[in-house]
């Protein structure tokens, strides 16, 4: 099959195999660049390690520290007709590197949220590995079932408080417009906390220390984005934001409650960057674009296995690691520093449909975007008839 992207508004709806295993191998020969990073994790249990931030944690554990990783995404499987997601061809080829590597590799495809899944997952480290000293919290999805009820909640990006109005980019129609997003309700704002808060962590935390898979002194990080003022509205003061402050409820409970183990837990606070999370939340297209101007005129430009990197680097895996007021790993100080802000303000001031695309680094921002799935990377020939097909063992 020939594969050309479907893109559909914010996502892309088909992925390419050879495309998605060029992103791995540049993420891995990323990684391997750095030469020795010291000492690092050895058993590690990535939950979302299939795209994005969770991917780049399962890249860093295994080629910049020679790691075990066991991972848990919930991706689709290709057919003869159809493709598989990204996350599905990301993983098949990080399991084929892996296995050339000669390094433990390593999936189970199911929904995190899930009691079977976690059984599942202890009974893999007890098979495989006995114990993990790291876990990696990186889940982003819309819609959680509550293990214990079966309810079924769905997260909302809302802002709360109040309505607010702003700029934002249609990437679909090419559009700067404004668009007016109304206060969440109660509801709303309980149930984003439901999907992408801190109780889920919690839960894979209770469980893999009732059946004693933890190491003593396993360190457990979940991710969030904290922003500044022009986010702040729909992000970190907004429904997500709410969801996010849970996590910080969360690592506090987690040290509380493991402290006979020593278990370390943090929050660690990531840059924005373009993921097929991101890419799904009002305003963000454009602030990451602007971003990413700013940030590479300043030659402060990251993305996803640069960040991961340093925070295993420079916190995680450090001497006395520095955190900030409430105990997070910040790794996003390069975005939101003031003078960077007032860069990024400024253009965002200006920015118009006239303007943007000489404003802001859209070009960059759409080529990530089509990096995500598989697509835009040199060297692939995207004529050739491909098979969809793709697995691991
Ligand atoms: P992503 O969409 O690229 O990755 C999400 C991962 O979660 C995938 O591996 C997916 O398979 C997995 N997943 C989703 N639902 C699942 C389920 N029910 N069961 C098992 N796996 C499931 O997202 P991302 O942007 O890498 O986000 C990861 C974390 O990083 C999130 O907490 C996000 O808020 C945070 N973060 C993102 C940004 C950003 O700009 N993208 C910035 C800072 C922090």
């Amino acid at each position: 099959m020939v594969i050309k992207p479907k893109i559909r508004g914010f996502i892309c709806t088909n992925a390419h195999p050879v495309g998605c295993a060029a992103n791995v191998q540049q993420q891995i020969a990323y990684v391997k660049n750095q030469g020795d990073l010291g000492d690092g994790p050895k058993n590690v249990l990535v939950l979302g390690c299939s795209t994005g931030y969770g991917l780049a944690s399962r890249i860093v554990s295994g080629f910049g520290y020679g790691a075990k990783t066991l991972g848990v995404c919930f991706e689709k499987e290709p057919s003869e007709k159809k493709t598989g997601t990204a996350g599905w061809y990301n993983t098949s080829a990080f399991h084929q590197a892996a296995s050339d590597a000669g390094l433990y590799a390593r999936t189970l495809n199911g929904d995190a949220f899930s009691k079977e899944c976690k059984q599942s997952v202890i009974a893999a480290i007890k098979e495989d590995l006995g114990k993990v000293d790291l876990v990696i919290y990186s889940l982003a999805s819309p819609r959680r079932t509550d293990p214990e009820t079966g309810e079924v909640y769905k997260s909302t990006l809302k802002p709360v408080g109040q309505a607010y109005t702003t700029k934002t980019y249609d990437t679909d129609k090419n559009l700067v417009h404004e668009v007016s997003l109304e206060p969440a309700n109660d509801d709303e704002i309980f149930n984003t906390v439901k999907v992408m808060g801190g109780e889920d962590w919690e839960l894979w935390m209770q469980a893999l220390n009732d059946a004693d898979v933890l190491a003593d002194g396993c360190k457990t990080t979940a991710y969030t984005y904290i922003g500044k003022e022009l986010t702040w509205p729909i992000y970190g003061h907004a429904t997500i934001g709410k969801a996010k402050e849970d996590l910080d409820r969360a690592a506090a409970a987690i040290i509380t409650d493991y402290a006979s183990k020593g278990i370390h837990a943090w929050v660690s606070s990531l840059k924005a960057l373009v993921t097929q999370a991101s890419s799904a939340i009002p305003v963000m297209p454009l602030y990451i674009s602007l971003i990413y101007k700013v940030m590479k005129e300043e030659g402060t430009h990251e993305g996803c296995i640069e960040q991961i990197t340093g925070l295993f680097n420079e916190k995680l895996f450090a001497d006395a690691p520095e955190t900030d007021d409430v105990n997070r790993f910040r790794m996003d100080g390069k975005e939101t520093n003031d003078a960077t802000q007032a860069k990024i303000k400024a253009l965002w001031d200006q920015v118009t449909q006239d303007n943007f695309h000489e404003l802001s680094d859209y070009a960059g921002y759409h080529q990530e975007f089509l990096h995500l799935f598989g697509f835009g990377f040199d060297g692939v020939d995207y004529d050739a008839d491909v098979s969809p097909l793709a697995d691991w063992s």
